[in-house]
């Protein structure tokens, strides 16, 4: 009879949503298990004893009356060894063991642990009997994968001292250390750990962001530079190169853990992301980039609220990692999708509807979620090490219906984040890629200048603003070109196309698929603008003094042909470092590339880059 009191019984059932009676002394966002079948659902409002729940799995065939079950714990996710190399749905249910016990269609009420119980994992002690212990200090190592080593913490709430602690072979959910608490309570350590996804894990305190993302992509880095720990948007209607500059991004950026969440559109574009990442090649290994990333996968065939919810799963491993020391980066495609899952539920909840119909709330949950990047101070220590630093970097595609920027999803992610990519449609139809918008994009991160003069070149800001101001100066003349014909234009103003051009096909176009230019590194990114800046300067002298370009061209031999186009094949030269020992290019890859510098047909980047120079200096 006692048992029966903690079980309600479902009211009312909305597509996602149900509504349950009796459920007296649950909790908001307390898990719960609905119907015969145990789907998996959170509680998000309760009035009395009737709680409104959303459901992670599909409620066809849920009648009321069936009972739902509380379980006492909110939504949480497994974290430990074996997280990297997944690939999970939005409540952490890894997708290829689900296929395994039910084939394509996951199987409604199924109950697969998100990390492996079984496996056993070579658990190294970094600390001994009798260390005093803190919240998020190491006490060990484990090899997670061929690239990443999972590091042990002291989980939250736990300071004292090891009693004993065990290396060798154990599973996840041993006991590998003890500790004493000063209250005299002992406490076992295992290697996995739970945490609520809505909770952001503790850190001790937010640095300000200063160091940037490297990305090797000149539009990103030269242009729009984004933070360690920063945040950028990145929207773009269908087929503006989303997917690409995200792929782009999680193979490039300098971040060494990757958390890939794809809320598809539809159910084979996510497809498409689920067959293409796990090929893709970790360019600094050579090894899969899934060695270091775990992918969250939300077709739309699975429930909206799953999505609501992936988002969060998502953060949660990339603060998990952060946590560790691992700079974290997390591309999310698209928070739109998961914007679109909470306008249903909030629909359904018959809740005031805002803008567009999304929640009123829609502003500050996506601040909320943007609010859990950042460049921090760790807890714990690391071999002795303290003050630790590391970052969760949040990289957010937005797909605004019909490219409208305006929309409530665009709006209220522009208001948060630092960063703000702009794909363009326009610039895609030209196969301008990637089709980052130079004329709208913008980067709020200040401090970024000073550490690119700092450590590229102390000119590096001065140019980036004379290249911007040549882009900018250029949409005003193609608008006149457009109205009245080239003619009609100044020398110096023809000249400035020419440059704009250059800047153009030179430094913002970037091949992704190119073996060398898929990755510019900085200082190759400062020179290949600085030789496009000092042509500007060497034309603008001769043209003060009465020239034509087309004079200037017929007396300095080269000088065509450089600009026509050798310095915009400059970015397929690849530096010496990058082919030699340890460097970027491997295998079949470099002996390709090494084959062409000795047939001739490419030239070492600093080579081309010397004969190009030679040429801009014979302009007098
Ligand atoms: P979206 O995800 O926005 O629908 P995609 O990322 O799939 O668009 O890009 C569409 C196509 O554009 C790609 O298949 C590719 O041919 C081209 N593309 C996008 N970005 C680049 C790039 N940086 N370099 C070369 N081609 C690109």
């Amino acid at each position: 009879m006692e048992k029966e009191e903690n079980y309600g019984k479902i009211r009312r059932i909305a597509g996602p949503l149900v509504e349950a009676h009796g459920m007296w002394g649950r909790k908001m966002y307390e898990v719960v298990k609905v119907g015969d079948l145990g789907l998996i659902g959170e509680i998000i409002k309760i009035i009395g004893d009737v709680a409104s729940i959303q459901v992670y799995e599909d409620t066809s065939g849920l009648t009321p009356g069936e009972r739902v079950e509380g379980t006492g714990h909110s939504l949480s996710v497994e974290l430990g060894p074996g997280v990297l190399k997944s690939i999970y749905d939005g409540i952490q249910r890894p997708l290829e063991l689900i296929k395994e016990k039910s084939g394509d269609f996951i199987a409604r009420g199924i109950n697969v642990p998100p990390i492996d119980k079984q496996k056993v994992w070579d658990f190294v002690t970094k600390v001994k009997e009798g260390d005093a212990v803190g919240e998020g200090d190491i006490i060990g190592e484990v090899q997670e994968t061929d690239l990443i080593v999972n590091k042990i913490m002291i989980p939250v709430g736990i300071v004292g001292n090891i009693e004993n602690i065990h290396n060798g072979k154990h599973r996840v959910e041993d006991v590998v250390c003890n500790v004493r608490d000063k209250n005299n309570r002992l406490h076992g350590v295992k290697m996995m750990q739970i945490w609520p996804v809505r909770e952001p894990r503790p850190y001790v305190r937010k640095l300000p962001p200063e160091i940037p993302l490297k990305t090797g992509q000149r539009i990103f880095d030269t242009a729009f530079p984004i933070a360690k720990g920063g945040t950028a948007a990145i929207p773009g209607p269908f087929g503006s190169g989303k997917t690409v500059s995200q792929h782009q991004l999680a193979k490039w950026c300098d971040a060494e853990v990757i958390v890939y969440v794809g809320c598809g559109e539809r159910g084979n574009e996510m497809t498409e992301v689920l067959e293409e990442f796990p090929h893709l090649v970790d360019p600094y290994s050579g090894k899969p980039l899934m060695e270091r990333t775990t992918m969250i996968a939300n077709t739309s065939n699975m429930p909206v609220a799953a999505r609501e919810a992936s988002v969060y799963t998502g953060v949660t491993l990339a603060e998990y990692y952060r946590d560790m020391g691992y700079n974290t980066a997390m591309m999310a495609d698209s928070t739109s999708r998961w914007a679109e899952a909470m306008r249903e539920i909030s629909g359904r909840l018959e809740e005031m509807p805002g803008e567009e119909g999304y929640p009123a709330y829609l502003a500050s949950k996506v601040a909320a979620f943007y609010e859990r990047a950042g460049m921090v101070e760790i807890l714990g220590k690391d071999g002795g090490k303290k003050n630790r630093i590391s970052s969760v970097s949040l990289i957010g595609a937005v797909s605004p219906p019909g490219g409208d920027f305006s929309e409530p999803v665009t709006q209220n992610t522009l208001r948060v984040t630092r960063v703000f990519w702009a794909l363009d449609a326009q610039l895609a139809h030209r196969r301008h890629f990637p089709s980052i918008n130079w004329m709208t994009s913008y980067s709020l991160y200040e401090k970024l200048p000073d550490w690119f003069n700092n450590n590229v070149n102390k000119k590096w800001v001065a140019n980036r603003k004379i290249a911007m101001e040549l882009m900018h100066k250029e949409a005003e003349l193609q608008e006149i070109v457009q109205l009245v014909g080239k003619d009609a234009l100044a020398e110096k103003e023809k000249m400035i196309l020419e440059i704009t051009r250059l800047i153009r096909e030179a430094v913002l176009q970037q091949n992704a698929f190119d073996d060398v230019d898929s990755y510019c590194p900085l200082q190759k990114q400062y020179d290949m603008l600085y030789i496009i800046l000092r042509l500007y300067n060497k034309l603008g002298e001769c043209v003060a003094r009465g020239k034509t370009i087309e004079e200037i061209s017929r007396e300095v031999d080269g000088l065509a042909d450089i600009m026509t186009s050798r310095i915009a094949r400059l970015k397929y030269s690849p530096l010496k470092e990058e082919c030699g020992e340890g460097g970027r290019l491997k295998g079949k890859t470099k002996d390709k590339i090494l084959g062409m510098i000795k047939d001739g047909s490419l030239k070492y980047f600093d080579e081309a880059y010397n004969d190009i120079m030679a040429v801009v200096d014979k302009i007098k």
